[in-house]
């Protein structure tokens, strides 16, 4: 076994480090308090290749793979988990549905300047009464035959549909060009009902709703989407019709690496401001790092963490390793979509999701209670790594369902 970085990957890290330092770090606390999402950082994230990081260098994108990808997002979240998840929701969430469910023409109209970061995506499945059961989802899609449609004559992609409901929670909503959404195209198939669709930005009846007020990651936007009459051109529906659900929880088994990475790089960044804390607060004459107390809570913080990123980076790595066989990788861009030889890494993925997120709340918890009263203010970044990392244990399915999928492959139902 080898558990070290190849030199790529290892200077990718510095790259992405001076990067966050030098772009991210002096605005995180003026884009927090603001709640403000940081348009400007788009336009770099693009030109470091950081918006297409696992998609073909033919579709626009980096031509790297989830390794590369997991210590991407986890050097940004070391920095700012705001920028980590907005990246996080465009590559693996949006981009990554087009380009394993999509069409070639849908993969060159959408998935190529996605990946270029001319264009930033967001993924809508939740809905107000459709959480973790998301196969309750409400919004409809009615079928209109015979409207103008480019792909007229080829069944199911003539005419358009039209869509009527709200999305909540939607990474990106406000600030998308593209949107992929779950809608029901038939209720009497139920989870075999809901179709996924792209619909893009300006199109009439397709509107940003809501925006929520959040307790941590401020800077990244979490907003309704609203569809009224909404028409969808029929060749924006994406992959087969009533299969938009059980492709999405593919795409979401793809995306627990991002959230595990999420969760590992804030835990990294409350580690070390931490570590720092420690060793220059003094107390009763010495600096506290040199109490037992505090130094056994570092220690138990760097295990969690190591824990934490072998997991993620197990993940990642077999996501490779099956894309590189030429396995078609259940939620993840693969090399070979068209192969039959479906890896699954639902059982690694989630067990990285789970154990990261859940680590990450303890580290970032532990990190506040070092710096004491100092810990509780706005002053030292504990506070907010303490806020933001709540979400590693909520979005893409909660500790608690990440444990009934976990279970159900170790029961093999
Ligand atoms: C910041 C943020 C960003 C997000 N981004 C996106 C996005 O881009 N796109 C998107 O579609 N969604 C997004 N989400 C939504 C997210 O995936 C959901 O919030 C999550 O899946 C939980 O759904 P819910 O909030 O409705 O909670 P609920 O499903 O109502 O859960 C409430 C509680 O009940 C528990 N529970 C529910 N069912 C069970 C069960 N069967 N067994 C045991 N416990 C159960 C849950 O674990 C939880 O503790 C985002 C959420 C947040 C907060």
């Amino acid at each position: 076994m080898d558990f070290s970085l190849t030199d790529e990957q290892q200077q990718l890290r510095r790259t992405v480090r001076e990067f966050a330092e030098g772009e991210i770090a002096p605005h995180v606390m003026e884009w927090d308090e603001a709640s403000r999402f940081p348009e400007e950082i788009i336009p770099k994230l693009a030109e470091m290749g950081f918006l297409g990081v696992i998609f073909p260098e033919k579709y626009g994108g980096a031509g790297m793979g989830y390794v590369e990808y997991a210590i991407i997002i986890e050097e940004l979240s070391r920095v700012d988990g705001s920028v980590g998840i907005i990246v996080a929701a465009h590559n693996s969430l949006c981009t990554n549905h087009i380009f394993k469910f999509g069409t070639e023409a849908q993969r060159q109209k959408y998935v190529v300047p996605l990946a270029q970061g001319k264009k930033l995506g967001c993924w809508s499945l939740t809905e107000p009464e459709a959480g973790s059961d998301a196969g309750g989802t409400r919004t409809v899609a009615a079928k209109q035959e015979g409207l103008p449609g480019p792909r007229q004559g080829e069944p199911g992609r003539s005419g358009c549909w039209v869509l009527n409901g709200a999305k909540t929670f939607t990474t990106n909503g406000h600030h998308a060009d593209v949107c992929v959404a779950m809608a029901v195209t038939d209720a009497s198939k139920k989870s075999h009902g809901i179709s996924a669709f792209i619909i893009e930005k300006g199109t009439p009846g397709f509107r940003p709703g809501k925006k929520e007020n959040k307790l941590g990651l401020r800077a990244s936007d979490t907003s309704e989407v609203v569809f009224t009459d909404c028409r969808v051109p029929a060749e924006n529906l994406l992959g087969e019709e009533g299969e938009g659900f059980v492709n999405s929880l593919q795409i979401l088994d793809g995306g627990r690496i991002s959230i595990a990475s999420l969760g590992l790089g804030m835990a990294q960044g409350a580690y070390e401001c931490s570590v720092r804390y420690a060793k220059q607060r003094k107390q009763f004459g010495k600096p506290i790092s040199e109490f037992q107390a505090i130094q056994f809570k570092l220690a138990d913080m760097a295990t969690q963490i190591d824990a934490a990123r072998l997991l993620t980076y197990r993940a990642a790595w077999l996501a490779d390793r099956a894309i590189a066989s030429g396995a078609r990788v259940s939620g993840f861009a693969a090399a070979n979509p068209e192969s039959s030889d479906v890896a699954r890494t639902t059982r690694e993925s989630s067990m990285a999701k789970l154990y990261a997120g859940e680590a990450a709340v303890r580290v970032a918890n532990e990190a506040v209670q070092i710096h004491g009263g100092y810990g509780f203010t706005k002053d030292y970044p504990a506070e907010k790594f303490y806020r933001d990392v709540k979400l590693c244990t909520i979005g893409e399915g909660t500790s608690e369902i990440q444990r009934l999928v976990i279970a159900r492959q170790l029961l093999g139902k």
